[in-house]
C-alpha cells in the first residue's frame, strides 16, 4: 500500500519491519531460538556467525557479554516471566567496551531482546532530578499553571529545545496548550493540528507505550530479518526501538526537528494528550530516564484528573446557580421572558454560549451574538419543519442546515429546546465558529514540499490549513454539563408556564362562578320582581273595569298599568343580556330578509309609520345564529324608527352589502342623531342620551346588540351627528 497524506490513518505503523538504528534487536521464540533480528546486528556485535536465524540465542551469548554465563538470557526470561519484566529491565550488557541496556519484553509467542545505549545524550541524570521537578510542577492549583510548570520542568530535565503539552480534543484534533522553548524559537502555543497529524492508530500506540523516543530523524532505520519461510507480520507495538512511520519522519523533517520524545497523558484511562518534546539535533534518552519521565506523565495525569474534575465541578456549579436564579425569577416575575432575559443573570449563563434567543408569545428576545432577523426567521422555519425532537443540538449547524453557512461565524453550533412546537416557541443558544485566525509561526516558504513520487506534502503550515478546513462551520462541542443544564432549565420554564396557565385557569374558574352567581341573581330578582309586578298589573286592570271610576282615577290606573308593562319589558331585556354571554352560537347561513320585513311590519303598526318611510335594499345572507340575528335587527331597526318618528318626512333605509370577506348592513335614519361626545358610550348598558325626551326605552338594546355581534366575531360602529340622523353599521365575517 502506498501511504500518503490522504491515507496515513491506514498506515500499519505497528509493523514497520524496521527499527531505529541506535540499538539492535533479537527476537527469540519459546525455545530461545532466534526467529528475527535487526540487520544492523553486525554493527554492534563483532565476529557474528554466518547463520543466526534458527540458532539458539545462547550461541550469540559470548558476543553479547562474555562475562555472563551462556544461559543468562534464558535465565532472565524465566525470572521476568514470573516477576514481570519491569523487575529485570534494563539489564546491563557489556558489549566490547560499551555498556548497553538490554530490555526484554514478550509478545505473542516471542521474546524481544532490545539493546540500547545505556547513557543519555542529555548529560542530565533525569532519575535524580525527577522528584524535585514533580514537586515544582504541582506548586499551583490551577490546571493551566500546572501544565505551564510541567513544560518548564520537563525542558529543564531532558534538555530538549521545545517542550509542549499537546491536548487532544474530542474530535481527535490537537492543540498546543502549554509550551517552553529556547528563546530563538517561535512559539507554537495555541496552534491547532488536524486529527490526521496524529492518526488514530498512532494514538492507540501512545496508549500502549507511555513514552516514545525518536532519537534521530535522519538516521537510516535497520531492517528486521527473518527466515525465508516466515511470513508472519511482526507486531512491534510494544517495542522501544520500533521504527517511525516515514510520513511522520518527513513531517518532523519538514519542521526541522531532529529528535522527538513524548510522554502520554491520560484522563480516566483515555489519552488526554502528550508532553511532546522536540530537539533540533539528534538526542537519545536512555531507558531509565524514559522510565522516570513516565513518572512525570503519571503524576500529571492523576493531577489532571483531579483538576479537570474540579473545573468541571466549578462549571457545573456556575450553570446550576444560573438556572436556580432564573427559576427564582420566573416564579417571582409575572413575565417569563423578562425573568429569562431582563436581569443580570440570563439564559446565556445557563451554558457556555456566545448568543441566545427566546422565541415566546410571538416575540423574539435576543442576547449576545445572534444571527440577524432574516437569518433567524429562516432558522426558525427550518427548525419547525425539520426538527421533531423537543431537544436538539449540534456543533455543525451548516452541515445540517446549509443556509447557516452564511452566519456560521455566530452560529456554527446551536442548542434548541422546544417550549411549544405548535406555537413555534423555542429557546436557542448559539456557539460561534471555533476557527480562530491563528497564524502559523513557521516560515511558509519552506513548506508544501512535494516529493518526487508526489506523496508526502505534510508540513506545519499544511497541518494548520488542514485543521482550518476540518473545523470550518463547526463550533466547540456542547458538553454534557451544558446539556444537563438546559434540560433542567427547560423543565423549570415549563413549570413556570404551567403555573401561569394555572393562574389564568383559576381566574377563568372564578369568572365562571361569578357568571353563574349573576345568573341566579338575575333570575331570582326578575322572578321576585315579576310576581309583584303582575299582581300590580292585574289589580290595576280589575280596578279599571269599574264603570263608576272617575276619569282622573282611570288615568292613574292606566299609568300604573303602562309602568308595569315597561318594567316587565326591562326585566326581560336584562335577562336576555345576561343570557347571551353563555348561550352557544348555532351558526347557519341565515336569510335575514323575512326577519327584517317582519320587524318593519310590526314597527309600522306600533309607531304608525307612513308608507314608504322605511326602505329595504339588498339583504345578503349572513353566517350567524338566527335567533340572535333577529334580536340585532329588532333593536337597531326599532331605534331607527322610534328616534326618527318626528322627522318629516321620516326616512329609514336598511340595506346590506357582501364585500367578499364580510357582510355589512347599514341602517340609516334621519332622526334625532347622537351627540358626538356621547358616541363612545351608547353601547354601554342602561345608557340613554339626553335628547330622547319621552321616547320609551330601557338603554339595554344596543348593549345586547354589541354582545351578540362580538360573539359572531363581527364589528359594529355608528356615524351620527346631533339632529342629523344616524347610520349604524354592522359587519359579519364570512366563514
Ligand atoms: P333604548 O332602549 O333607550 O333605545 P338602546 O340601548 O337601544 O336603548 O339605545 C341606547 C341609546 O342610544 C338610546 O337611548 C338613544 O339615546 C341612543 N340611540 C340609539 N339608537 C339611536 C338612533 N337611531 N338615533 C338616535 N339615538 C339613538
Amino acid at each position: 500500500m502506498k501511504i500518503d497524506f490522504t491515507n496515513c490513518d491506514r498506515e500499519p505503523i505497528h509493523i514497520p519491519g524496521k527499527i531505529q538504528s541506535h540499538g539492535f534487536l533479537i527476537v527469540i521464540d519459546q525455545d530461545f531460538i532466534v526467529r528475527y533480528h535487526s540487520e544492523n546486528l553486525s554493527d554492534y556485535l563483532k565476529g557474528l556467525p554466518n547463520v543466526i536465524l534458527g540458532q539458539p540465542v545462547s550461541s550469540l551469548q559470548p558476543l553479547i557479554d562474555r562475562n555472563e554465563p551462556p544461559e543468562y538470557i534464558s535465565n532472565l526470561i524465566v525470572l521476568g516471566k514470573t516477576n514481570g519484566f519491569q523487575q529485570t529491565n534494563p539489564f546491563n550488557a557489556h558489549i566490547g567496551s560499551k555498556t548497553f541496556h538490554l530490555i526484554i519484553s514478550s509478545f505473542d509467542k516471542y521474546y524481544a531482546l532490545e539493546f540500547e545505549p545505556s547513557e543519555s545524550d542529555t548529560g542530565n541524570d533525569i532519575q535524580r532530578q525527577v522528584g524535585r521537578s514533580i514537586s515544582e510542577m504541582l506548586t499551583d492549583r490551577n490546571l493551566q499553571k500546572i501544565l505551564n510548570n510541567t513544560v518548564i520542568q520537563v525542558k529543564k530535565v531532558i534538555g530538549y529545545d521545545r517542550v509542549m503539552v499537546y491536548r487532544f480534543a474530542e474530535d481527535g484534533h490537537g492543540e498546543v496548550v502549554a509550551e517552553a522553548h529556547n528563546p530563538e524559537l517561535e512559539s507554537w502555543l495555541g496552534l491547532h493540528y488536524p486529527e490526521s497529524d496524529i492518526p488514530k492508530q498512532a494514538r492507540e500506540l501512545y496508549k500502549l507505550n507511555h513514552t516514545r523516543l525518536i532519537a534521530d530523524v535522519n538516521a537510516e532505520p535497520a531492517n528486521v530479518l527473518t527466515e525465508a519461510d516466515n511470513e508472519t507480520p511482526f507486531d512491534m507495538s510494544c517495542l522501544q526501538l520500533r521504527a517511525v512511520s516515514p510520513i511522520h519522519i518527513q513531517y518532523l523533517k519538514n519542521m526541522g526537528v531532529a529528535s522527538s520524545f513524548s510522554i502520554s497523558l491520560f484522563y480516566k484511562n483515555e489519552l488526554w494528550g502528550l508532553i511532546a518534546c522536540h530537539s533540533y539535533s539528534p538526542m537519545f534518552i536512555d531507558y531509565r530516564s524514559r522510565e522516570s519521565a513516565k513518572l512525570i506523565g503519571k503524576v500529571l495525569s492523576s493531577s489532571l484528573e483531579f483538576k479537570q474534575d474540579e473545573e468541571d465541578q466549578q462549571l457545573h456549579d456556575k450553570f446550576k446557580s444560573a438556572v436556580d436564579e432564573l427559576t427564582k425569577l420566573m416564579l417571582k416575575d409575572n413575565s417569563i421572558e423578562d425573568a429569562l432575559t431582563g436581569h443580570q443573570i440570563t439564559l446565556l449563563d445557563a451554558v457556555s454560549a456566545t448568543g441566545a434567543v427566546l422565541v415566546f408569545e410571538n416575540q423574539i428576545f435576543k442576547l449576545g451574538r445572534v444571527p440577524n432577523d432574516v437569518q433567524l426567521t429562516g432558522l426558525l422555519h427550518w427548525l419547525k419543519t425539520n426538527i421533531t425532537d423537543s431537544f436538539y443540538y449540534t456543533s455543525k449547524l451548516p452541515s445540517a442546515y446549509h443556509d447557516a453557512a452564511f452566519f456560521k461565524d455566530v452560529a456554527s453550533g446551536i442548542m434548541v429546546t422546544t417550549l411549544s412546537r405548535e406555537m413555534g416557541e423555542y429557546v436557542i443558544w448559539f456557539k460561534a465558529e471555533q476557527l480562530q485566525t491563528v497564524t502559523w509561526a513557521g516560515n511558509p516558504e519552506k513548506t508544501g514540499k512535494i516529493e518526487s513520487d508526489g506523496t508526502i506534502t505534510l508540513s506545519p503550515r499544511h497541518s494548520f490549513e488542514a485543521w482550518s478546513q476540518t473545523v470550518t462551520g463547526t463550533s466547540l462541542k456542547w458538553s454534557n454539563e451544558e446539556v444537563k443544564s438546559v434540560v433542567r432549565l427547560k423543565s423549570e420554564i415549563m413549570y413556570a408556564i404551567n403555573q401561569k396557565a394555572g393562574a389564568i385557569r383559576m381566574l377563568n374558574e372564578k369568572l365562571k362562578q361569578a357568571y353563574e352567581e349573576l345568573d341566579t341573581f338575575s333570575f331570582t330578582i326578575s322572578h321576585d320582581l315579576k310576581n309583584p309586578l303582575s299582581s300590580i298589573k292585574s289589580f290595576a286592570q280589575i280596578l279599571m273595569r269599574d264603570p263608576d271610576l272617575k276619569p282622573q282615577t282611570l288615568k292613574v290606573l292606566e299609568r300604573i298599568n303602562n309602568g308595569a308593562n315597561r318594567m316587565n319589558n326591562m326585566i326581560n331585556e336584562v335577562l336576555d343580556y345576561s343570557r347571551i354571554g353563555r348561550s352557544d352560537l348555532v351558526l347557519n347561513e341565515v336569510d335575514v330578509k323575512p326577519i327584517i320585513i317582519d320587524h318593519v311590519n310590526e314597527l309600522q303598526l306600533v309607531y304608525d309609520v307612513q308608507p314608504g318611510a322605511v326602505i329595504i335594499g339588498d339583504t345578503p345572507k349572513i353566517q350567524g345564529d338566527a335567533v340572535m340575528l333577529s334580536q340585532v335587527f329588532a333593536n337597531i331597526i326599532s331605534n331607527a324608527v322610534k328616534y326618527s318618528a318626528k322627522a318629516s318626512p321620516q326616512k329609514v333605509l336598511i340595506e346590506g352589502k357582501d364585500t367578499g370577506s364580510e357582510v355589512v348592513y347599514t341602517i340609516t335614519d334621519n332622526g334625532l342623531g347622537i351627540d358626538i361626545k356621547h358616541l363612545p358610550r351608547i353601547f354601554e348598558l342602561f345608557n340613554r342620551m339626553d335628547n330622547v325626551g319621552d321616547i320609551e326605552g330601557s338603554g339595554v338594546g344596543l348593549a345586547i346588540v354589541k354582545r351578540i355581534i362580538e360573539k359572531h366575531k363581527g364589528k359594529i360602529w355608528v356615524d351620527s351627528e346631533l339632529g342629523m340622523g344616524s347610520t349604524f353599521h354592522i359587519a359579519f365575517p364570512k366563514q
